[in-house]
């Protein structure tokens, strides 16, 4: 059994139905947190708060992209489990497209479902972090929100924003006790990238452009968005940090070993 390092402590994960909140949802759980599961997907959803169990897991159907939707699951929790003390804003979704073929309504989607979202939790968990004495918040943001991809405009936009949206959080709330970082995965083997991902060849060619050769398992970056939720982080708070293995440490200039040796 893991050591209980969230005993007695609420958390609220969105997108945790799925590849890495999901991963992180059983993390949180396996350290004694109460864990609530906010996501579109009810389906696995349901199964992944009924296979956690304890009394300490529910799923509660939400669409990020509305906004009294997230007020009401972040009221679910406090209401379910009596407080709030971490949320993880990690519900997101890829895009790929030329600017000019990009739709106006899926430039809107990708940055309500990856953005707005994100200031929706923010304004939903402030206050109720606040009543709790203080709390943690980690927002999963991306490489893609560091530098730019080549057809990722909304995506690069949207995730860009995540990171000084956490920012600003974390420096408004650092003397009310409530934290708030983000972590910027590269790419990590979950459904998201699971499309293009199969394309053949294209899987090899992104490994490649990895230092590390590979692509991460959800479980890498929920363990690193786990430890910044806890207390072994508790002077962390407006950290950007990458898990990416090593992709945004390269500026993308050709390995020279493979020409001169
Ligand atoms: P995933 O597709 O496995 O999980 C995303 C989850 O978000 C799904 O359960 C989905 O149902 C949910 N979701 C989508 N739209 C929603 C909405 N409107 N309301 C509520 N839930 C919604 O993908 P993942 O890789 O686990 O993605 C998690 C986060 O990590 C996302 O923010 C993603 O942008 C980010 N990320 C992923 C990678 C990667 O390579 N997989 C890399 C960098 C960042």
């Amino acid at each position: 059994m893991e050591t209980q390092i969230f005993a007695g402590r609420t958390a609220v994960v969105t997108g945790g139905a799925s590849g890495i909140g999901a991963a992180l949802a059983r993390k949180l759980h396996g350290q004694g947190a109460a864990v609530v599961i906010g996501d579109l997907d009810a389906g696995k959803g349901e199964e992944l708060a009924a296979a956690l169990g304890n009394g300490r897991a529910l799923f509660h159907a939400t669409d990020v992209s509305d906004p009294g939707a997230v007020a009401a699951l972040i009221d679910r929790a406090v209401s379910a489990y009596g407080g709030l003390d971490m949320l993880f804003n990690n519900a997101g979704i890829g895009s790929f497209s030329r600017i000019e073929a990009l739709s106006v309504e899926d430039w809107r989607r990708v940055v309500a479902i990856n953005l707005d979202a994100v200031f929706y939790g923010l304004k939903a968990a402030i206050p109720a972090m606040k009543a709790r004495g203080g709390g943690s918040i980690v927002n999963t943001a991306s490489a893609s929100g560091m530098a730019a991809d080549f057809g990722f405009a909304a995506y690069n936009a949207a995730k860009a924003g995540v990171i000084n949206l956490t920012r600003t959080a974390a420096i408004d709330n650092a003397r009310y006790g409530i934290r708030v970082n983000a972590v910027c995965p590269g790419p990590v083997d979950t459904p998201i990238l699971s499309g293009i991902s199969s394309i053949p060849d294209l899987r090899a060619k992104w490994e490649d452009v990895v230092p590390m050769g590979r692509f991460a398992k959800p479980e890498e970056i929920a363990s690193v968005i786990a430890f910044l939720a806890s207390d072994a982080a508790s002077y962390v708070t407006g950290a950007i940090i990458p898990i990416d293995g090593g992709l945004t440490a390269h500026t993308g200039q050709p390995n020279l070993y493979r020409s001169i040796g």
